[in-house]
């Protein structure tokens, strides 16, 4: 199965020979910030299925303090991946192309989300990381 992603603009796309891994929500004040949104929503990608299409030169990183970082469209502003030391980690859902064949399987740092959020119910929340993998 080819998953295929865009950013806003259009310009930047990638495609994935390979699955989708534990996607996830975070609650976190800062992915609320670096999300834009209530929370993220993130699934892990193996780095050597993962493939940029076009407009790679178009990326600007923000990188953590922690190797971490966030991989964005500089035309449109579009966050598409996750990196770390350098490797593409994983996607934000959001620019993913139709059905990518996984459905969010936990809800995470739950103890920080937002006042003004609403979690469905339905799918496992934990108030931090969870004890046991990842
Ligand atoms: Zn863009
Ligand atoms: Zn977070």
């Amino acid at each position: 199965m080819k998953i295929t992603g865009e950013c806003f603009c259009g310009e930047v796309k990638y495609s994935i020979d390979g699955k989708l891994h534990d996607a996830r929500s975070c609650h976190c004040s800062r992915c609320r910030k670096a999300f834009n949104s209530q929370a993220s929503a993130y699934a892990i990608v193996e780095p050597k299925e993962f493939n940029w299409v076009s407009g790679e030169n178009l990326l600007t990183s923000y990188i953590g303090q922690h190797g971490f970082g966030l991989q964005f469209c500089s035309k449109c502003g579009s966050t598409l991946s996750g990196v770390y030391k350098g490797l593409v980690h994983g996607i934000t859902l959001g620019c993913v192309n139709g059905d990518p064949d996984i459905k969010l399987g936990k809800h995470i740092y739950v103890g920080s989300k937002a006042s003004w959020e609403d979690i469905a119910e339905g799918v496992p929340q934990y108030d931090g990381f969870p004890p046991t993998n990842s």
